[in-house]
């Protein structure tokens, strides 16, 4: 018998190792490893989901016949050393794993690894992309998937005629909105077992049925976000709003993260949503991008780019502040309701991520590594080949523009704009200097002036640094915010 060691991000059985494996010639080790579980430290709801659906995976496997050896040990090389011992395989093989670290676990304690299917672009399916251009757009790369994979196609030509359909979905929430619940789970006795096994640094709120730990569940999922949400999810897809926490996205990375789901399935029940006259082109285009555009191309960058993680061409070196702690405690309304709900349900959607989060970690000075583990450690969705290239490339810039052509900075104007966060927020995003003056305005602008240098030598900066230039009160604004930055370390903004 030959062992296949299946990670807890690869638990479907069309991935890779196990995709010919049958119950005659194979048996599935997991590994809980202790050490990973509490290296973190992970938000609570993060590490139930992936020990609940490994415990799920491992009960499919055992009814479709496949003797599985389940278990719990001090590392992950521990639980494999003892897997070996007790069963004696032939030998031990497993999928392409998802992070270095792991890569070079596998290959030192000899593990025979398979190419993996789980993505759509294989990383050197990508590295050859990548040779081949003059600059890794992720508009080029979206396309060239589009093209190789049939998505919304009408042979070798967009649907509409249009390959992107952005512009018509930046809509500000509506002062009338509301959007389909999302299903739950309830939770069971092999919950309460996961919860009670978790470690004691674990933070956040506790489970309570926000994320599906099945396949069968995530399926469910899926039919729910094609059938009820999908249609509305264009328009309001860049919209932050205190009515909803989940708007109209999908949820649907977790699953996608931990193999529940398998991106082709996703995006062809889009497709055919579409095709049915079901969807919109600005929602069914506007998800398919995030799939097998952005989401494919992160996958591809991080295996690109192995000093990605230490980029820092801003020079930023502070802690990440007190807000970001649990529970959080600010009078800032965007970035409690969105520390919040991370420490609530471990996710909060991408614009968040983006404009609020990334941000003021941004306009603050705090340094990459800060958010990128923050982030990791703290989202259900939350993996190293994620966070590195989503928050040094895209959300920080720490990379100088190898990802994004110019940062995602912005005062409250903006926040303002897309969300009702504003109103009754104890601080006026239209000020930039005063007690009540909003720190993101007052942040942003000091944010050009301290990296003018660096952002000038950018063309599609001109615009903001000539508004830099113009400022009245611009010696008013710097004080203003060597007071924001103390005040946020303090705790007290
Ligand atoms: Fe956030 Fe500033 Fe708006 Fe308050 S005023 S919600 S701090 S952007």
């Amino acid at each position: 018998m030959r062992t296949v060691w299946v990670t807890g991000d690869q638990l479907n059985r069309r991935i890779g190792a196990l995709a010919d494996a049958s119950p005659g010639d194979t048996t599935v080790l997991l590994v809980e490893s202790e050490h990973a579980l509490a290296a973190g430290p992970y938000h609570r709801q993060r590490l139930h989901l992936v020990v609940a659906a490994m415990r799920r995976f491992a009960e499919e496997l055992r009814d479709a016949g496949f003797e599985v050896d389940l278990r719990r040990a001090a590392t992950f090389r521990d639980g494999l050393d003892a897997h070996r011992r007790e069963r004696r395989p032939e030998t031990v093989i497993a999928t392409e794993p998802t992070s270095r670290r792991m890569e070079r676990r596998m290959r030192d304690a000899g593990v025979e690894l398979v190419r993996s299917n789980q993505f759509l672009c294989h990383r050197d399916d990508f590295a050859d992309w990548a040779a081949d251009q003059r600059s890794l757009r992720m508009e080029d790369f979206y396309r060239w998937q589009r093209r190789r994979l049939g998505y919304l196609m009408d042979g070798d030509q967009p649907v509409t005629g249009r390959w992107n359909h952005d512009a018509d979905n930046r809509e500000p929430p509506p002062s009338d909105g509301s959007w389909p619940e999302p299903e739950t789970s309830r939770l069971d006795e092999l919950d309460d077992d996961v919860l009670a096994g978790l470690p004691v640094n674990a933070w956040g709120a506790d489970p309570v049925g926000w994320w599906a730990t099945s396949r069968r569940a995530a399926l469910s999922r899926l039919g729910h976000f094609v059938d009820e949400v999908l249609p509305a999810f264009g328009p309001h897809e860049d919209a932050m709003t205190t009515r909803s926490w989940h708007l109209a996205h999908s949820m649907l990375s977790p699953y996608l993260n931990l193999g529940l789901l398998l991106p082709d399935e996703v995006c062809d029940r889009v497709e055919v949503a579409y095709r049915d006259g079901d969807v919109p082109i600005n929602s069914a285009e506007g998800f398919i991008r995030q799939v097998i555009g952005w989401r494919e191309y992160v996958w591809g960058l991080y295996w690109l780019w192995e000093d990605h993680a230490e980029e820092n061409v801003l020079g930023h070196d502070r802690p990440l502040p007190p807000v970001f702690s649990d529970p959080p405690a600010t009078d800032m309304r965007c970035v409690d309701d969105a520390v919040g709900g991370v420490h609530e349900r471990g996710w909060v959607h991408h614009i968040q991520r983006l404009m609020i989060l990334a941000n003021l970690t941004n306009l603050a000075g705090i340094a990459p590594g800060e958010l990128v583990r923050w982030m990791r450690t703290g989202f259900v969705d939350g993996a190293e080949w994620v966070m590195i290239p989503n928050v040094v490339g895209m959300g920080l810039w720490a990379d100088g523009g190898r990802m994004s052509t110019k940062p995602y900075v912005s005062g409250g104007n903006y926040v303002n704009r897309m969300s009702d966060y504003c109103g009754d927020c104890r601080y006026d995003p239209k000020a930039r200097t005063g007690d009540d003056a909003c720190p993101f305005t007052t942040l942003y602008w000091d944010f050009l002036a301290r990296h003018r240098e660096v952002l000038a030598a950018n063309a599609r900066m001109g615009p903001v640094l000539g508004n830099l230039d113009r400022l009245s009160d611009f010696d008013d604004v710097r004080s203003r915010a060597a007071e924001v930055v103390d005040l946020l370390a303090a705790g007290r903004l």
